[in-house]
């Protein structure tokens, strides 16, 4: 497991590549204004293919030559004009795309944040309950992660929670989303998914995590995962009343020892509301 850092802030200005004469030209642009700003460029560019022109035609020089040098110049200054605007439409391009990163994303494990897996599930969830379609909730959550942290250093427990998202990627279908909802606790939305469904995908992300071999400075390391299962009701008229159901379930799989899956009450009925394999 590599010692790696990720300092998000300064990671957005680092990915974003600014031209060095952008802000020069940006001032330019306030102090004298858009127009007038390309009204000089523009006058600096002719003076210089015509005193180029003039300097030729008053020395030895033919007039064809002295025209080829001007139009020569003039095709540099256009050429120069076209890289320029490209080079700006790619920084923009970069700017957008940090932006949203930085909107979207969890800075240390890549997956979605927590603002934004809100946004939308949300949309998600109320197409589901309008429509009449399952889906499924997952909360995970890093079983003595502190533990982690003290024996090994934060820088560590960051590594482990990057390998925990990674893994637990691998798991998930295309359409699940999956969000670090804060500290060492995931959350994970599963669209068109029946409770059944739903535990089988925890206890496979449970499995997945406990398989994860894991190493720091030559020292081996093992962790686990509890999650908590909830599915889509039709008692559960908000968002947060599913969240909240897999928060409870999550506690039950805490307090019945870690490493395992509990379901939330009422989500298979008639079957057992869990499902453990160590305990
Ligand atoms: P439990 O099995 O009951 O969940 O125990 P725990 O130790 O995992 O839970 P607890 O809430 O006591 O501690 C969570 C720890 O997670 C404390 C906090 O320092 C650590 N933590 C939260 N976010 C991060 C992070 O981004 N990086 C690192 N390295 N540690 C974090
Ligand atoms: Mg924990
Ligand atoms: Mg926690």
């Amino acid at each position: 497991m590599a010692a790696r850092s990720t300092h998000f802030p300064f990671m957005l200005f680092n990915e974003i590549d600014t031209p060095r004469w952008l802000p020069l030209l940006g001032q330019w642009i306030q102090r004298l204004g858009l127009l007038r700003t390309w009204a000089l460029l523009c006058a600096g560019a002719l003076l210089l293919c015509l005193g180029l022109a003039g300097l030729l035609l008053a020395g030895p020089t033919g007039h064809l030559t002295a025209a080829l040098v001007a139009s020569g110049m003039a095709a540099a200054c256009a050429a120069l004009c076209g890289y320029l605007l490209l080079r700006l439409v790619q920084h923009i391009d970069s700017t957008q795309r940090g932006v949203l990163r930085h909107a979207t994303e969890d800075p240390l494990t890549g997956t979605l944040n927590r603002r934004y897996f809100l946004e939308l599930v949300e949309r998600e969830w109320s197409r589901a309950r309008r429509y009449d379609m399952s889906c499924a909730l997952l909360l995970m959550d890093v079983d003595h992660f502190k533990r982690v942290n003290e024996r090994f250093g934060h820088r560590c427990g960051d590594q482990v929670l990057r390998e925990i998202a990674a893994a637990s990627v691998e798991t998930l279908r295309h359409a699940d989303v999956l969000a670090r909802f804060g500290g060492e606790e995931f959350i994970v939305f599963l669209p068109h998914t029946d409770p059944l469904g739903a535990l089988d995908v925890a206890e496979r992300m449970r499995e997945r995590v406990e398989a994860l071999q894991l190493a720091w400075n030559g020292a081996e390391l093992r962790v686990s995962v509890s999650l908590g299962v909830a599915a889509l009701h039709p008692e559960h008229l908000t968002l947060d009343q599913l969240i909240h159901d897999a928060d409870d379930a999550l506690a039950v799989a805490k307090s019945a020892g870690r490493n395992c899956v509990r379901a939330g009450a009422g989500l298979l009925p008639g079957k057992p509301s869990m499902m453990n394999n160590n305990n």
